[in-house]
């Protein structure tokens, strides 16, 4: 089980792994995350095509400082270490998949994704959710001020709020319908009952690796270093609660009954092939201010990420019928902050952030129909229910709906997928 010599390494990225080559996740990508297996501890694994390698099975094939953060039950530890770190044991497992000289060693650790549980990959600390997709934050202030549907403050601020760590759950987490008090606007008194305009809403999730300080800045040029990877994140949102509830302070019961993510940390690494420049602000919008400003993030800030939503019922289930696409889009045109530009903000006041925190971009919708981010876009606040080849139509979701989420980057060959993000609604208990 000795290394390669120096200099004899040669990483011809193809996987002994058959299953690697046209998945989700080939041999570029990488992401690691969290499973259990039966009654079996959590543990560290890495992602190749159709299984899970078992990380803590081949440490004598790892650099044996890496020992200890990589036999956590989750990787907080391991994301502390940085890029660097990251990017040392990505090479080194791109090496140990494609050599055939690890192949009697490794082979035998791998884990078929389907018998795996998959966990939230980090204890989160903290969870902040933010609003940088300009469309998305058009359409609804549209429903609210059709003349002026962005406030003054949204082409200056990374918009944020605070949200709850708790209720943050992996993929496949049943989605209890919460109840609250909903106030109809022609009622006089709000009453208590489950929520009749339950939502999702389609983000990116960004994983916080090295922090900083209480009291220190991270600085908007230094603000990728930070980030240790990405995933899928639904923000479900009970549409009736929030309206009701959510002046003067913000989003609370709304909002933090469940946050959905995909349990792989697909990592800075995997996705530099797909980074794009931001897109350029419209004539008349201001510059960001100097803590927010950097030219190399400019030219390379945005994600080429491809996003998709479908929803099938129970109905459509049991009938076999093929799901509905609710959007398709792409996260590059949708977001108007980077997710650098959010890290700076978010620590430019001083509040520090820490290891396996989790930020939210806020919901990514694109321009047009199509690409929308949420039901409550999609159907116009109700007014203009979806309809489905089942015969149903929805404005929001029903019991035993399940909503999946899909992201992947494509290009010259190369695909980088980050799985699935899906959850089903059951009764409110
Ligand atoms: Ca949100």
């Amino acid at each position: 089980m000795d290394r390669l010599p120096e200099g004899e390494a040669s990483v011809t990225l193809k996987s002994w792994c058959d299953s690697a080559e046209n998945s989700d996740f080939p041999i570029e990508n990488l992401p690691l995350g969290i499973f259990s297996v039966g009654e079996r501890q959590r543990r560290a694994g890495v992602a190749i095509g159709d299984y899970v390698l078992d990380l803590t099975s081949i440490t004598d094939l790892l650099d044996e400082e890496w020992r200890e953060d990589l036999s956590q039950p989750v990787l907080n530890g391991w994301l502390a270490r940085g890029h660097d770190a990251q990017a040392a044991l990505r090479d080194r497992l791109q090496e140990l998949l494609s050599d055939e000289r690890y192949r009697d060693d490794v082979e035998p650790q791998l884990i078929g994704q389907t018998e795996a549980r998959m966990h939230v990959p980090c204890l989160v600390g903290d969870y902040t959710d933010f609003y940088v997709g300009i469309h998305h934050a058009t359409n609804v202030g549209k429903q609210f001020r059709p003349d002026n549907p962005l406030l003054p403050n949204y082409k200056y601020v990374p918009i944020g709020y605070h949200g709850r760590a708790s209720s943050v759950r992996a993929s496949g987490e049943p989605v209890i319908r919460p109840s609250g008090q909903r106030k109809a606007p022609d009622a006089d008194s709000p009453e208590y009952g489950p929520s009749r305009r339950l939502d999702y809403e389609l983000e990116l999730g960004i994983w916080i690796g090295e922090g900083n300080e209480l009291g220190s800045q991270i600085p908007i040029g230094e603000a990728a270093e930070h980030i240790a990877g990405y995933c899928l994140l639904n923000d479900w949102s009970a549409r009736d609660l929030q309206a009701w509830e959510y002046q003067p302070l913000g989003p609370f019961l709304a909002k933090n009954f469940l946050t959905s993510v995909s349990p792989w940390i697909v990592s800075p690494q995997a996705l530099a092939p797909f980074r794009e420049a931001m897109p350029s602000r419209p004539t008349g919008d201001p510059e960001p201010l100097p803590y927010l400003s950097d030219a190399a993030d400019r030219e390379s800030g945005a994600l080429g990420i491809q996003l998709q939503v479908t929803l099938t019922t129970q109905k459509m289930r049991s009938d076999g019928l093929a799901p509905h696409v609710l959007s398709h889009g792409s996260a590059d045109a949708a977001m108007y902050w980077s997710a650098a530009q959010i890290v700076a903000h978010h620590s430019s006041n001083g509040c520090n952030l820490q290891p396996g925190d989790l930020i939210g971009t806020g919901t990514l919708s694109t321009d047009s129909a199509g690409g929308l981010g949420s039901l409550l876009e999609i159907s116009q606040g109700g007014k203009q229910p979806v309809q489905l080849i089942s015969g149903e139509s929805r404005s929001f979701l029903e019991d035993g709906d399940e909503v999946t989420m899909k992201d992947w980057c494509e290009g010259d060959g190369l695909r980088i997928g980050f799985g699935e993000c899906v959850g089903r609604v059951v009764a409110a208990g």
